[in-house]
């Protein structure tokens, strides 16, 4: 019987702790276990990461309790969270503590005995049968297949265009790997696991599917969670979280959408699902499927290297079209009219023959809110936000002014706080302003409108989607919540009120998004019979990430993309960590920042390091930030010299320093 256990905490502390074990615990403890344990005179959870007979020091404290009866973490689940610590700069029980569902966090047990019996019922789908696969997808599945019986690691790539049978792909696979005894996770973007996603999944495998999510309850979510750690549940779908998903015997992991940059954490730990689900493929000898419309420039990368296996699906399923693309110039728009208008003619045009013919349009802009600022024309007055570098933006419908970093929310002035004149201007554009534009050129068009503001409430999202399936309403405004993969047959028409939204963003990925974005929407038009058509508003109609997105050629814009990648020494050639400092007040970050930089050359003057720099908005929330961006060939080496940069650096009171790995926004 061991004497003493190692047990991680989830705390910034990049060690595990030694613990005795008393007696009449001996018998209970085990490795997985969470237990209380004394620490600086409190008592936290701790999870029993080992058990060994010598401690590291003398004088060592002795745990609790146990709190489990049965392990909450595997063999597995430790190595996989010991990999996210060594790889995203957090400790193993801050890694731990993101991979077991909140609910059980603070050290209870016997929470599924409060639950309610509503949060049994899933819902019962009428059952769908497979589809005779045509050859490239037959091929597709042949490859995986392969791999799944052969019991290999094997990441692929599945670039398909939208509608080209991915998804058809992603079921029989996984109905190959139940059949021969498996598990499957299947990740999706957040924004795309609605009801119609789920829908194709239990309508196929019924009762066996689990899903996560993070509007899910703190109660259904550990229902799930415990669901498929007693290997009731056989697929897993769900967001990024659902990676970490305690099924026991993976037999193939799939990233639908994996360019999608929602799969980064953005808090600790910053962990890419992307990346933790090939470590978590190869901990299990199974393949990893990554599939696509548009790749991240690292998977083609590695792809075309023959790092990953590239599988290409190059036909419409149905042999439809792909939408005609006009691009509109709007600096020629602008030029020809006196007013500054919000759509062009040939957008109007359009949309006046998409109704008229009986059919339904999409109209997108990146952008919610009524007018992005409010500036008075007399003394040219902005009004900003208290606590950060931003200006805010105009809600029409609550009559607000709110910051959309921090969510700061104030009424909007009548008259100039500064000069007090009453000259106030609502300038640029948000959502609420293209809605009301189009109700103006439309009258009886039936609008509706989606975006984070109309689908805070519970089940307004479904409502909207719902509304427009069923022709009540026949234009949808909306932001990027529109451009996800739902199905309306009916819409022959998408406006892009203004690629340049996303172009304009200071960070070397805004070409990218702005191409993934735009083949998105555009792929939403002409789903149905009748062909589509798109219109691009843009001030720069030259740039290659719209022209290959009009011209639906992602090859083109890769062999554009990487050449810059390659010259400016970005991903997919090196890795970069972002390492940001804050404090209260600006001089003291700046030089803090100024210091940390000194100190990492210092310990390797080999490592390419940009900055410090202002972050591109420099305070937040009121603190000002410095960024210092590594270049590295080797993430874990990296990672590595910085733990012990920061282990020795001298971080003065009143500064936070966050490190994020891979990060993916600037
Ligand atoms: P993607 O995921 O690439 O967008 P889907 O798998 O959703 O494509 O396929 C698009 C449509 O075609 C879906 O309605 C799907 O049911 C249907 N489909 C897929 N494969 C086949 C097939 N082999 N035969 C007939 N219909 C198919
Ligand atoms: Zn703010
Ligand atoms: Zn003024």
């Amino acid at each position: 019987m061991a004497a003493f256990a190692e047990v991680a905490v989830s705390l910034p502390m990049d060690r595990t702790f030694h613990y005795s074990v008393p007696q009449n615990l001996s018998e209970t403890i085990s490795v997985g276990k969470r237990v209380f344990v004394p620490f600086l005179n409190r008592a936290i959870v701790g999870y029993v990461v080992g058990l060994c007979d010598e401690a590291d020091v003398k004088n060592v404290k002795a745990i609790i309790s146990v709190i489990d009866r049965e392990p909450v973490l595997t063999e597995e689940m430790l190595k996989l969270t010991r990999w996210v610590k060594d790889n995203y700069f957090c400790s193993w029980g801050e890694a731990i503590a993101a991979v077991i569902p909140a609910g059980i966090k603070k050290g209870k047990e016997a929470i599924g005995s409060r639950l309610k019996s509503a949060d049994y019922e899933n819902e019962k789908f009428p059952q769908s049968t497979p589809h005779d696969l045509v050859e490239e997808q037959s091929r597709a599945l042949k490859s995986v297949i392969e791999s799944v019986d052969k019991h290999e690691h094997k990441t692929y790539l599945l670039h398909g265009i939208t509608s080209s049978g991915k998804t058809e792909v992603y079921l029989q696979a996984i109905d190959h790997v139940l059949k021969s005894g498996g598990q499957a996770i299947m990740l999706v973007p957040e924004i795309s696991l609605t009801p119609q996603t789920i829908e194709r999944f239990s309508s196929r495998f019924g009762d066996h599917v689990a899903v996560i999510h993070s509007r899910l309850t703190a109660a259904k979510k550990f229902l799930e969670w415990k669901r498929i750690k007693d290997g009731k549940a056989n697929i897993v779908v769900g967001a990024r979280s659902a990676i970490f998903a305690p099924v026991k015997k993976l037999g193939v992991v799939i990233i639908d959408e994996e360019h999608e940059t929602s799969y980064k954490q953005d808090d600790v730990p910053r962990y890419h699902a992307r990346d933790v689900a090939e470590e978590r493929a190869r901990l299990n000898n199974c393949p990893l499927i990554l599939g696509s419309a548009t790749p991240s420039l690292e998977s083609y990368y590695k792809a075309k290297a023959g790092v990953y296996r590239m599988i290409k699906l190059t036909k419409r399923i149905d042999e439809r079209l792909l939408p005609k693309v006009k691009i509109v110039d709007m600096r020629m728009e602008l030029a020809s009219r006196r007013r500054i208008e919000v759509f062009s003619k040939v957008l109007l045009d359009a949309v006046a023959n998409t109704l008229t013919a009986g059919k339904q349009a999409m109209i997108f802009l990146n952008r919610r809110g009524f007018s992005t600022f409010v500036n008075c024309k007399k003394c040219g007055f902005v009004v900003k936000c208290k606590r950060c570098d931003t200006v805010l933006v105009y809600h029409f419908e609550t009559k607000k002014l709110i910051c959309h970093y921090c969510n700061y929310t104030t009424n909007a002035p009548d008259i100039c706080p500064s000069c007090k004149s009453s000259y106030i201007k609502y300038l640029g554009l948000g959502t609420e302003k293209v809605e009301s534009e189009m109700s103006h050129s439309f009258p009886h068009a039936k609008i509706a409108r989606m975006d984070s503001d109309t689908t805070a409430k519970r089940g307004s999202h479904d409502r909207i989607l719902g509304d427009f399936k069923t022709g009540k309403a026949n234009l949808l405004v909306g932001t990027q919540m529109i451009a996800k993969g739902h199905d309306f047959p009916l819409v022959t028409l998408v406006g892009v009120v203004s690629a340049d939204v996303s172009l304009n963003i200071p960070d070397f990925r805004a070409s990218e998004r702005t191409f993934n974005l735009l083949t998105q929407v555009g792929g939403r038009a002409g789903r149905g019979e009748d062909g589509g058509e798109v219109v691009i508003q843009t001030d720069t109609p030259g740039h290659y990430a719209i022209l290959a997105a009009a011209k639906h050629d992602y090859d083109k814009f890769y062999s554009e993309e990487i050449k810059s990648r390659k010259e400016l020494l970005y991903p997919p050639f090196i890795n970069l960590v972002k390492v940001t400092v804050r404090a209260r007040n600006d001089q003291f970050a700046a030089q803090t920042a100024m210091e940390l930089q000194e100190a990492i050359k210092l310990a390797d003057p080999e490592m390419l390091i940009a900055g410090p720099s202002p972050a591109p908005i420099l305070r937040m929330r009121g603190y000002y930030r410095y960024n210092i961006m590594l270049k590295h060939k080797d993430r874990l080496a990296m990672c590595a010299l910085l733990k012990k940069v920061l282990n020795s650096f001298r971080k003065p009171h009143g500064i936070l320093i966050a490190v994020d790995v891979d990060p993916v926004a600037m």
